[in-house]
């Protein structure tokens, strides 16, 4: 499963658990990724920004 990071656009890695390098905002089908640096970057502000 390839994800994008709803904010940057770069590409979110995915372990064997299929747990991502970042986090998901939103819900349903307005769920979107961020990744991991995104979130650091805007910390809570990332829930805002990618829906
Ligand atoms: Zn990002």
């Amino acid at each position: 499963m390839a994800l994008k990071c709803a904010i940057c656009g770069e590409k979110i890695e995915a372990n064997f658990l299929e747990k991502i390098f970042g986090t998901y905002v939103g819900r349903g089908k307005r769920k979107k990724a961020v990744c991991n640096n995104c979130q650091k970057k805007y910390g809570d502000k990332v829930k805002e920004m990618a829906t």
